[in-house]
């Protein structure tokens, strides 16, 4: 077996210190997290085998005699080196173990909120005030957690620095790991006088208006994202965000498709043959519509630039309506008469089979059922 000074790259009578900077150096180098080949995992191997045999007074001194390795030469898999590696770089790789200590700041959590629109909010935008129950910085002791005239102090137990080391007995001989102090929680501090408002949080919980502008053309089931409007964090750590999500209740007569606006006018027989002007109702006010005197069921009139202001963009959809001739179901004889007299001054053809055609207006109809 190499020697485990060489391996180490280190001199023989190498301190402590010298022997762990350089494993680290090494380490961060042959991790198999770091470097996946097969050569790097055996070096890996070799290196922290060496290491454990000279990290360790004892087994260093019982090596220096000759007296072989010192810890137990069988080491498996890779699996025995996580504690090695998470006690040097645990921090690093997010296990919160070994490194600095924790910090009392922590970004606010993201809320969601919901607001219910109608059709005419989406044709334009719309502004809502909201009330969101959420978490505001204490006021009392501005985030800082401690009453006023005090301030956190260094825990006595860990020594600041968050992390109690235990030595435990593993494969590899004693191996050093560490572990968040129980009685600072990680934080390397404890607070002597919290803060009465807050009880040491740094934030309270509260209700607060939000003032929301939620632009035109927004869907049912979107959000929308207002960053750093969410929960305060704790001991004045950053704000959240807020989402707001969408829903918009169903329009009992436009319906949406796309930027367009859809919807059905119900034309009488008389005014379907004469033709007429009308004024309807849009969601935005009136709009001036001319029926051309032989209107079919199923025409569509299109009035350019009265639809739904899209998210992205300017240029309003368009308002489509679909014209539906309605036939008389209740007549008196007079009239009945000058139907028949009608139908036989103008010849009307019987009923007659013709192609069968998916009109636009069935189109839109069918849209509508799924609307
Ligand atoms: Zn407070
Ligand atoms: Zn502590």
């Amino acid at each position: 077996m190499a020697d485990h000074y060489e391996v180490l790259g280190v001199s023989r009578d190498a301190s402590t210190d010298e022997i762990k900077k350089a494993y680290r150096r090494l380490a961060r180098q042959l991790h198999p997290d770091v470097n996946p080949g097969e050569d790097a995992a055996e070096q890996f191997k070799l290196v922290t085998h060496a290491y454990d045999v000279l990290s360790d007074d004892d087994s260093r001194r019982r090596y220096d005699m000759g007296g072989g390795d010192g810890a137990a030469g069988n080491f498996g898999g890779f699996g025995g080196f996580g504690d090695i590696f998470e006690t040097f770089f645990g921090a690093a790789q997010g296990g919160g173990r070994g490194g600095r200590p924790r910090s009392r700041r922590e970004r606010g959590q993201d809320a969601l909120v919901r607001v219910t629109l109608d059709l005419g909010d989406v044709v334009f935008g719309a502004h809502r005030d909201i009330e969101v129950d959420t978490a505001v910085l204490c006021e009392t002791c501005n985030g800082s957690c401690c009453q006023e005239g005090t301030s956190p102090v260094t825990c006595d137990i860990c020594g600041g620095s968050g992390h109690v080391q235990r030595q435990v007995r593993s494969l590899l001989g004693n191996v050093v790991t560490s572990q968040p102090c129980g009685t600072c929680e990680g934080y390397g501090t404890t607070i002597p006088y919290p803060c009465g408002t807050c009880g040491g949080q740094g934030r309270v919980r509260s209700r607060r208006t939000v003032s929301l502008d939620i632009p035109a053309g927004v869907e049912t089931g979107l959000r929308l994202q207002l960053p750093g409007s969410g929960e305060v964090g704790k001991a004045g750590g950053p704000n959240g965000d807020l989402y707001v999500e969408v829903s918009v209740t169903a329009h009992p007569t436009f319906s949406r498709d796309g930027d367009d606006l859809l919807a059905t006018l119900e034309v009488s027989m008389p005014d379907a043959i004469l033709g007429t002007e009308t004024t309807i109702q849009g969601l935005d006010g009136d709009v001036d519509l001319e029926i051309r005197a032989g209107v079919q069921s199923g025409d569509v009139l299109t009035i350019k630039g009265r639809g739904i202001t899209p998210l992205r963009g300017t240029q309003r959809g368009d308002l489509r309506v679909g014209v539906q001739v309605v036939t008389p179901t209740k007549i008196d004889s007079a009239q009945r008469r000058l139907i028949e007299d009608f139908a036989k001054k103008t010849k009307a053809p019987a009923p007659q089979l013709a192609q069968f055609q998916q009109g636009l207006f069935s189109k839109l109809r069918d849209r509508f059922r799924t609307h």
